[in-house]
């Protein structure tokens, strides 16, 4: 009962949020065209080669604030662009429409979760086809993982806390990218206690006034922000996702019905799988090298790279260490960050020396 109230209070905060950033999309969606979506089975791209990783990103700067030539200096002819792009030169992408709130989160979770399913091996990706994701309403709960309802069929879920706090990485981390601000170490100062509070009810939503006003609704930033959205989650879902087609859950065998609502409800709340070692290893292993290959066929859209899975892990890092012993279920259930980093940095090494 008392949980229900919490629940209540938080869909109550949820709504206000979203009215705000439903009325800022609309602006954003009005400034911004929407690029068709990539094709399911991309061609292969003759001499394509986007270098990992892309530090600067290639968005070309914003018109506002650049130095003006002095006027007396004599103009220089225009250059021919080259026909192909020098290798390791960054290779801009097209911008993306901006992602606003947890439906749209939600439904981009899905397609990432589908995207990542296609590109499986047929055996695993028959272990997992249709798989059902759920959504937890726990705006404060950061946590994603491969499930069993009480009738044994596999399911997917994540928790809006985890959706919020991915949005917030996402946007602070594009804002420093763009324009050399210090967004997001600033939004880790705040959040950090918030998210360790056990009775905070703000959870790690991006506070009001995080990202400069000058820079909210430029395009290059919010579709920047959407890739790094993207590639967390892809990594997220994507280790969630091994968990039930390595077989570490048990009931992922290709006829999952799905959930119901309160089943769901109950175990996003209450069940914390129990820690173990190896099977972690693998579906760090195993979900990166999906997250890459998938991240491959959707050139020459924006290319998942194991980017999104350090991003993640560097941001577990540090509530891990600010934590000591406070309750974080995601924490309780998976290994330490830093060790997860070295899984995925020598997964992807290998990973890049098979596919040059
Ligand atoms: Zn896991």
């Amino acid at each position: 009962m008392k949980l229900r109230a919490r629940r209540l209070a938080r869909c109550h905060e949820l709504t206000y949020i979203e009215g705000v950033r439903c009325l800022l999309a609309f602006v954003a969606l009005a400034l911004t065209a929407c690029p068709p979506p990539p094709p399911a089975n991309p061609p292969p791209q003759q001499g394509y080669n986007q270098p990992y990783p892309q530090q600067p990103y290639p968005y070309p700067p914003q018109p506002q604030n650049q130095p003006q030539p002095p006027q007396n200096q004599p103009q220089l002819p225009p250059q021919t662009p080259p026909q192909n792009p020098p290798q390791n030169q960054p290779v801009a992408t097209p911008l993306l429409a901006p992602l606003f709130g947890a439906l749209m989160w939600q439904a981009e979770a899905r397609a990432i979760l589908a995207e990542l399913i296609s590109h499986l091996d047929p055996t695993f990706a028959a272990r997992v086809r249709g798989i059902p994701m759920a959504f937890d309403p726990d705006v404060t709960e950061i946590n994603a993982f491969a499930g069993c309802d009480d009738s044994g069929s596999a399911f997917m879920a994540g928790t809006e806390g985890l959706l919020e706090a991915v949005d917030a990485i996402a946007q602070t981390q594009a804002t420093d990218e763009l324009y050399g601000t210090q967004t997001y170490e600033a939004y880790l100062q705040v959040i950090i206690p918030r998210i360790l509070k056990a009775d905070d009810k703000l959870g790690p939503a991006l506070p009001l006034g995080s990202i400069p006003a000058q820079y909210m609704l430029v395009p290059q930033r919010l579709s920047r922000a959407h890739e790094i959205w993207d590639d967390v989650i892809a990594f997220t879902f994507g280790h969630e996702l091994a968990h039930h087609y390595l077989g570490h859950t048990g009931c992922a065998v290709g006829q999952s019905q799905g959930p119901s609502p309160a089943a769901i409800g109950r175990l996003a709340s209450q069940v914390i799988p129990l820690l173990n070692q190896p099977n972690e290893v693998a579906a760090d292993n195993y979900g990166l090298i999906d997250v890459l290959d998938t991240g491959r066929a959707r050139r020459p859209a924006f290319q998942w790279s194991e980017r999104g899975a350090l991003t993640l892990l560097q941001f577990f890092d540090r509530l891990e260490r600010a934590s000591g012993q406070a309750y974080v279920a995601f924490l309780l259930s998976h290994p330490n960050s830093v060790f997860r980093m070295t899984i995925v940095r020598g997964a992807a090494a290998v990973w890049h020396l098979q596919h040059p």
